[in-house]
């Protein structure tokens, strides 16, 4: 095939043996968001390039290096989302959903873009569901998003699988300070920073922290420490949220290296990690960001939020095998039919059912033939029943009703009575 009719690389279709999987995941995250009571926000995929400069900030891998931009018709420099928070507060100031301190519990679904390097995990078009909450300053908020997420994994399967690192970045005064005494530290240790560390340190000096380079990682160890220059206000937060992760059960490992690569976070910032899928061991990620809304050109509203990456979620299910195996059937009954005329009761008698039972998944043989290939498609579509309607059926106006998985013997039921009879062994969803 030629190149220009390929998919572009790190972009992926998702096909319909996967979807049912995708479809699970989404369908069990959008209920128990409901059930805590966020409500879903649908925002465009593609912003004014400068909303994510100035909320993500101009020295961030993301800006740098990874955005789709590109210009318009009309001159204007657009961008593919890279991410959701940004186009969430630009949403809610627009809207004035957040007036008057009017907290907002919100969340949202959908792709996402960044010319990374595809892998395993990491693709250019992928996906998050992300949560944000706006005016509701306290570390019972941020407890909230992790117990969720925590109740999520719960539900998945995949507890024993992820581990909680939490930090505390403080207020943009006491991180101020914090880089201050960073920036001296290294600097004195410049020789042995890697090139990238040597970079940063002029332009994100915090994003050394996170290095992956053994040299580098060698010298931070002595390097002064986030905590100590905590402020009193982040520091009663950071305890307050401790004490109700410890209060509501969830294990957590203080990482003190831990940073996250946007600009805009405060005070608590956390990841759920795996070891399970190789380098891209990040599933959720997220943390407060109480100057960002004033950043974007909104009045002072505080925020905390995450996202949680979907590719990676479902790797983890399906390498875990917690992928529950009655989501792949998607066909309850199959109805095979022959001859034109059985074909015409078929269809009136398949719409009655459907009248009675909205929720049974019917499929009707499409496309006719023998009794020996209409069969085989009713055992490959997985449907536990079939119902076959031939010429001898059709005058005594009745449907012979066949188990596919060996529950019982093949019946003859009346047509009056089918859904009747449907209802009694199919679970309705
Ligand atoms: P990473 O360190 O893995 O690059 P990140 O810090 O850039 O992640 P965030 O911007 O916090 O990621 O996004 C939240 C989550 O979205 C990540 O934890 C991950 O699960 C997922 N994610 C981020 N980038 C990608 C990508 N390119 N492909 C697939 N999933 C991704
Ligand atoms: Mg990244």
């Amino acid at each position: 095939m030629s190149k220009s009719l390929q998919a572009i690389r790190g972009m992926n279709d998702i096909l319909p043996e996967q979807t049912p999987l995708w479809r699970y995941f989404e369908g069990t995250v959008a209920r128990l968001l409901d059930n805590y009571g966020y409500k879903q926000i649908r925002m465009p995929i593609v912003e004014f390039t400068e909303l994510f400069k100035r909320s993500i900030g101009e020295v961030t891998d993301i800006v740098e290096k990874e955005m789709y931009t590109f210009e318009d018709r009309n001159g204007d420099s657009l961008t593919l989302r890279p991410e959701g928070t940004a186009a969430c507060v630009r949403a809610v100031l627009e809207h004035g959903l957040t007036g008057a301190g009017q907290p907002q519990k919100l969340w949202y679904i959908g792709p996402m873009f960044r010319h990374e390097r595809p892998q395993k995990g990491r693709y250019r078009q992928f996906h998050q569901i992300g949560l944000e909450v706006f005016n509701i300053d306290g570390p019972d908020i941020d407890a909230e998003l992790i117990v969720l997420t925590w109740r999520l994994w719960g539900l998945l399967g995949i507890r024993d699988a992820v581990k909680l690192e939490l930090n505390s970045l403080g207020t943009s005064e006491s991180r101020g300070r914090y880089k201050v005494a960073l920036v001296e530290y290294l600097s004195a240790h410049l020789d042995k920073l890697d090139e990238d560390s040597q970079r940063r340190l002029k332009t994100n000096p915090l994003r050394v922290l996170d290095t992956k380079n053994a040299d580098t990682q060698a010298v931070l160890v002595n390097a002064p420490k986030m905590a100590d220059y905590l402020d009193d206000e982040s520091r009663i937060h950071f305890e307050g949220l401790k004490a109700r992760l410890e209060a509501a059960g969830i294990p957590f490992v203080i990482n003190t290296k831990l940073v996250r690569g946007l600009d805009y976070y405060s005070k608590t910032v956390f990841e759920w990690v795996t070891d399970k899928l190789g380098a891209q061991g990040t599933v959720c990620a997220g943390g407060r960001y109480d100057g960002l809304v004033e950043q974007v050109g909104g009045k002072p509203t505080t925020g905390v939020g995450f996202a949680m990456g979907i590719e990676r979620l479902i790797l983890l299910l399906e390498t875990l095998e917690q992928v529950p195996e009655e989501i792949a059937r998607q066909v309850d009954v199959y109805l095979c039919a022959f001859g034109e005329a059985a074909e015409l009761a078929a269809l009136a008698l398949s719409e009655k059912v459907r009248d009675q039972l909205p929720n049974l998944r019917l499929q009707v043989n499409a496309g006719a033939g023998s009794f020996k290939s209409q069969f085989k498609k009713a055992d490959k579509s997985g449907a536990l029943y079939a119902l076959i309607l031939g010429e001898d059926e059709l005058a005594q106006q009745v449907i012979g009703f066949k188990p596919l998985r060996g529950q019982g013997e093949q019946q003859n039921i009346a047509f009056d009575a089918l859904a009747a009879h449907l209802a009694t062994c199919v679970v309705q969803g």
